[in-house]
């Protein structure tokens, strides 16, 4: 079946299939217009890794807001390095510019807008060039994220979206990143489960330290 075939009311079932099947797959089907949407946390290290062993030139992207911590731009850095992939950049506007328009430290005020100018537009921008992308989603990270399936159409963003890593466990990822040695973001020795931008990140458990203070449990990028 080619990728222009499948029909997103009723797509493949890929639930039977291991991460690395699921990512031969998304390659055989959508070639060099599926990429990864990388962060450089845990499950990226191990996604990075079999993304390059079934396809040297397979694509990543990182979304840029500014606000990373130095740790994740080494890791950036480190991860190119160790897997000879140069991942793609996607930003938003300038803090310069975000900040004549809607004040300064408008994640104080409105963490929503703010995600929406620095993540969500320019994730927005980067999936209307592909016609699938891979996340690092797990079920068991969040409720907002327990519906995911393997491969399922994204409606929101109107393309194909996989979750090779859906029924992984923080532990199985962890066995991967020892098993084979992989490089990893600092933090997570430092109590940093999920490592997002500065200002919105504390150390925690889970997704606990995101957005500490807010309701807020997503950037608007999975739910
Ligand atoms: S995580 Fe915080 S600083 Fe980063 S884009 Fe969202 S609101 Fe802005």
């Amino acid at each position: 079946m080619t990728a222009a075939a499948l029909d997103p009311q009723n797509p493949p079932d890929l639930e039977a299939l291991s991460a690395e099947e699921v990512i031969a797959w998304a390659h055989e089907h959508f070639g060099d217009q599926v990429a990864l949407a990388c962060s450089f946390q845990q499950e990226e290290s191990v996604l990075v890794d079999i993304l390059v062993r079934d396809r040297p030139d397979a694509r990543a992207f990182a979304l840029d807001t500014g606000l990373l911590f130095a740790e994740t731009y080494a890791t950036w850095k480190t991860f190119e390095d160790r897997f000879g992939i140069a991942v793609e950049t996607a930003v938003g506007p300038t803090l310069e510019e975000q900040a004549a328009a809607h004040g300064d430290e408008l994640w104080k005020r409105d963490p929503g807008a703010c995600c929406g100018l620095r993540k969500v537009e320019p994730l927005q921008r980067t999936l209307s060039g592909l016609d699938a992308w891979i996340t690092g989603v797990r079920r068991d990270q969040a409720p907002t994220r327990a519906g995911a399936r393997k491969f399922e159409w994204d409606e929101r963003n109107g393309l194909w979206k996989f979750n090779p890593l859906a029924d992984w466990s923080e532990q199985d990822v962890w066995a991967r990143i020892n098993e084979r040695d992989l490089p990893y973001h600092p933090l997570h020795d430092q109590g940093y489960s999920s490592i997002g931008c500065i200002p919105c990140t504390q150390p925690g458990a889970g997704r606990e330290g995101r957005w500490q203070g807010n309701d807020k449990t997503e950037c608007g990028l999975h739910g």
